[in-house]
């Protein structure tokens, strides 16, 4: 693992590497957590928060360290940064040469966080630094990237022709196994009005308690890999049995999403424990759920 943090808990996997060889996109299962043209595999963190608090990106296997950048700052992606960031897409990074021709490229590092230089030998889990927001990227994550003989390569498929799905299956380049999650709820919480975007994204929209003079309860849930159809629903429950619950549907795929619901509140709430439920399905499965608490006093 390239990363120090846990699969579907703490980070996810929002792209993989896409196998189309023409103007679409899509991952190894032939699904479509990838986009037109992506080299690697892209690790996230689930907000802004995360990143500050900290993940470390380690090295895939033994290799000589080459080609480090650091000193680039942390920015979420516009069209307005492409003169800042002047081709350097990759952002903070550095590529690890590995034996007969291998390599990887670990990219969009934290700004100062980088921690080995050039022409260094180093072990496989060696700290490189930390996942961060540098170069073209729009969310926390580390993009590492697999190539032999200059060629990219999935390490999820090695073997698989680029227009086969899953044909490689039997054989994975990750020591490891990492179950692959066909999207899923990134993060869900509670509030008092409908959060923005920015907040939820920053890791700052949930709030520890509700008060009894709060004005609405709302349940918000942020989600990756959504697909058209997709249904997001949400529901409260308290003390005294179901608050509110609504199912939404995703109408277009969206990599990343959010959806928020809940309760004007005309007469104060019971006290008592508030639980949401969010639960992500796709033609009528599950897909993901996550359950929050809070306590109302
Ligand atoms: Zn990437």
């Amino acid at each position: 693992m390239p990363v120090d943090c846990d699969l579907g808990d703490t980070c996810y996997i929002q792209n993989y590497m896409d196998r189309d060889a023409g103007p679409g996109s899509r991952d190894f299962t032939c699904s479509g957590l990838s986009y037109d043209t992506h080299k690697g595999t892209d690790f996230a963190l689930p907000s802004l928060a995360a990143m500050d608090r900290g993940v470390d990106v380690l090295a895939a296997a033994k290799g000589v360290v080459r080609g480090v950048r650091d000193g680039m700052i942390d920015k979420a992606y516009t069209r307005a940064e492409d003169a800042r960031i002047d081709g350097r897409d990759c952002g903070n990074g550095l590529v690890l040469q590995h034996d007969d021709g291998w390599e990887t490229q670990y990219c969009h590092m934290k700004q100062g966080s980088v921690r080995v230089r050039s022409g260094q030998v180093i072990e496989a889990g060696t700290v490189l630094g930390q996942i961060g927001l540098s170069g073209r990227t729009q969310f926390p994550h580390l993009h590492i990237s697999v190539r032999h003989n200059g060629q990219p390569v999935d390490p999820f498929t090695p073997d698989a022709r680029a227009d086969t799905c899953r044909s490689g299956e039997a054989r994975t380049m990750w020591i490891d196994d990492i179950a692959y999650e066909p999207g899923g709820i990134v993060s869900a919480g509670f509030a008092d009005q409908v959060p923005s975007y920015d907040t939820i994204k920053a890791g700052t929209a949930g709030i520890d308690a509700l008060s009894s003079d709060a004005q609405a309860i709302v349940l918000w849930g942020f989600a990756y890999g959504g697909q058209q159809a997709d249904v997001m629903e949400l529901e409260i429950t308290g003390p005294q049995g179901r608050v509110f619950q609504t199912r939404q549907q995703v109408k277009k795929d969206q990599a990343q999403f959010f959806r928020a619901g809940g309760k004007r509140l005309k007469s104060p709430l019971p006290a008592g424990t508030y639980t949401g439920i969010v639960t992500l399905e796709r033609k009528g499965r599950i897909v993901s759920q996550k359950t929050v608490e809070i306590p109302l006093r």
